[in-house]
């Protein structure tokens, strides 16, 4: 059994973040993640990351009450305005903390830190590292932990890298640890914890045509889920207007905000044909862009076999190789197109999960000494639909002060590593599911029922839903989680068993997959990303409230909580 006073599962930035802002109070701490932290899906963002700093040499005032009333006005109003303001006053600081350690922001002409319009502002306000903006901060961030765990004079902090964790344990209602596989031996280890952070992210691979990292696939919302916190507003999944036709790689929203123009069969920017986008057009809301192509493609206008077109090569080449020179490379690895001459095919496709653990502003859980952070967390500041730039945001403010207020409840805990039976029980009932699924001697293939579910995710729980296709999803989900009783694994050994993996985690999908299922069957009103054909009109009356998820073994239970409100009005939605 080993034992550090806080446990961060996720090497993302949230997780990171978090794990610095625990030991800067000098209390232990060991970060598990399933992959090395710096291939968390964190690296793979693009765009950038919102703080109303006003830099724009043409000199955009902005402040964090704006930057408040676009996110929640984003957000359908669904997000909770304390959470939302919390996370907007915090954005400068955390934007000049990265700075500080070294990021590498893009710059404006008299060397300030560059922001390019994205997220609904309207004007500039996220900043930027070309088209690599994950990439930057997770370095700087990690190159941060790194410093820590040299730090003589402080606790330890460890990283465990490719450790999976299967089980939380939790006593009466206090978390104790949990247990973890070793993902090279297949060893399962017992952790005790005083306290734990889950900075897990999204779970944008129980669709098909996601832009997310393979692993993201829902697992780490599923560990705590089954421990008895709920997941809220599973319901609202963020679709990406412009990812690669056929691959769905994604094409940050930073190349419609540098003034890339979405075009129709007929070369028209069709966005001027629909209210919603206004004048905001290509950089409207995602929810709204996402809506419309799909309109635009289902009434023929689209291109053969069903995308758009982002045009790009009214930009020049030396902007597209200054600013966006990533995206000009994925389009020549996985298109063989150069966005300079060409213009790129896009689709929408999935992009993130607005929902997530359910925890206060404070990220703080309904059960003691567990804490959520990042994409995996629901604090709520996205509701019913992210602006760009928000998330990596979210991270950086939240993943802070998950750590903060974790460390500060391990500094005040009077009775220190209990817990171990819990923890042994846990074990001993992981070793047995995990012997179970090696010896299963079934006919069917994990990883042909993970891809059932993501074509059943795409078809029926996509950016349009309606009632009849949510049931028929739901029945499926069913059925999928029948046919798992009945699965077999070739390879029985432990040692890097990436079947035995996809199987423990495909568990996890399935439950949270049917945790979105359930919330939008019962959504009976469209709002942000939650679309539903049967029922087209934000109704604020019966469903301006949050959706809470308790997993029991017969299927998902729904309650509802209230939406946090503030100082901001509601506004009318413009269909
Ligand atoms: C292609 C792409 C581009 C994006 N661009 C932007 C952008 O420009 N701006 C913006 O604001 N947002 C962007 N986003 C969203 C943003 O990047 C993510 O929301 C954010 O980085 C999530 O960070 P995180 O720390 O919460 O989780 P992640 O970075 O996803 O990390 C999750 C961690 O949890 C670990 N983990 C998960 N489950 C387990 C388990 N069971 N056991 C052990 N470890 C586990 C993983 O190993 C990983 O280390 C983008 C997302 C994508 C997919």
């Amino acid at each position: 059994m080993r034992y550090h006073e806080v446990i961060v599962v996720g090497g993302g930035l949230a997780g990171l973040r978090a794990a610095i802002a625990v030991n800067e109070r000098n209390v232990s701490v060991a970060v598990l993640s399933k992959v090395h932290p710096l291939r968390s899906h964190t690296v793979a963002a693009q765009g950038g990351v919102n703080a109303p700093l006003g830099n724009h040499p043409r000199g955009h005032y902005d402040n964090w009450e704006k930057h408040a009333y676009d996110t929640i006005k984003g957000s359908d109003f669904l997000a909770d305005q304390d959470a939302v303001i919390r996370m907007t006053r915090e954005a400068a600081a955390r934007i000049l903390e990265m700075e500080h350690w070294g990021c590498p922001f893009s710059r404006t002409p008299e060397g300030k830190i560059a922001q390019r319009p994205f997220g609904g502002a309207g004007f500039p306000r996220t900043c930027y590292v070309a088209d690599t903006t994950g990439h930057a901060l997770l370095h700087t961030v990690y190159e941060q932990t790194v410093r820590f765990q040299q730090a003589a004079e402080r606790k330890e902090m460890v990283l465990y890298p490719e450790w999976l964790i299967t089980n939380l344990a939790v006593e009466g209602e206090e978390c104790r640890g949990l247990v973890a596989m070793e993902m090279a031996t297949g060893r399962l280890e017992t952790f005790l914890a005083e306290a734990v952070i889950f900075a897990t992210g999204g779970a944008g691979r129980l669709y098909g045509n996601s832009t997310n990292a393979l692993i993201n696939t829902g697992m780490g919302m599923a560990v705590p889920y089954w421990a008895g916190i709920p997941l809220k507003d599973m319901e609202f999944i963020q679709f990406h207007p412009t990812t690669l036709y056929g691959k769905n790689v994604l094409i940050t929203e930073g190349a419609r905000g540098e003034g890339g123009f979405l075009v129709n069969n007929k070369g028209e920017r069709f966005l001027a044909n629909y209210a919603d986008s206004g004048k905001a057009m290509e950089v409207a809301p995602r929810d709204i862009i996402s809506r419309n192509m799909t309109k635009e493609i289902t009434e023929g206008r689209g291109f053969e076999g069903g995308y758009l077109h982002l045009d790009l090569r009214h930009l020049g080449r030396e902007k597209i190789l200054a600013r966006l020179p990533g995206i000009r490379e994925i389009c020549l690895e996985f298109a063989g197109i150069d966005p300079i001459d060409e213009p790129i095919p896009v689709q929408p496709g999935q992009h993130y999960t607005m929902g997530g653990i359910d925890c206060t502003t404070e990220c703080e859980t309904r059960i003691k000494g567990f804490y959520a952070a990042g994409e995996a967390a629901c604090v709520s500041v996205h509701g019913a639909n992210r602006l760009g730039g928000n998330s990596l945001l979210e991270t950086l403010v939240f993943g802070q002060i998950a750590g903060d207020r974790a460390a500060e409840y391990v500094q005040t805990k009077t009775q220190r590593e209990q817990g171990k039976k819990a923890l042994e029980e846990t074990l001993a009932r992981t070793e047995e599911k995990i012997k179970k699924t090696l010896n299963s001697t079934g006919k069917e293939h994990p990883s042909k029922i993970r891809d059932a579910m993501q074509d059943l995710m795409v078809k029926d729980v996509g950016i349009f839903r309606n009632g009849q296709g949510l049931k028929e999803a739901s029945e499926g989900l069913r059925d999928l989680k029948e046919r798992c009783r009945d699965i077999k694994i070739n390879y029985k050994g432990r040692a890097w068993n990436q079947a035995l993996v996809i199987a423990l985690e495909l568990e996890g999908s399935l439950d949270v997959a049917e945790a979105v299922v359930a919330g939008a069957l019962a959504r009976e009103e469209s709002r942000g990303s939650h679309s539903r054909t049967d029922f087209s009109k934000r109704d604020d009356q019966n469903w301006l409230r949050h959706t809470l998820c308790f997993f029991t073994p017969e299927g998902p239970r729904l309650e509802y909580s209230e939406v946090r409100p503030g100082p901001f009005k509601i506004a009318e939605r413009k269909y």
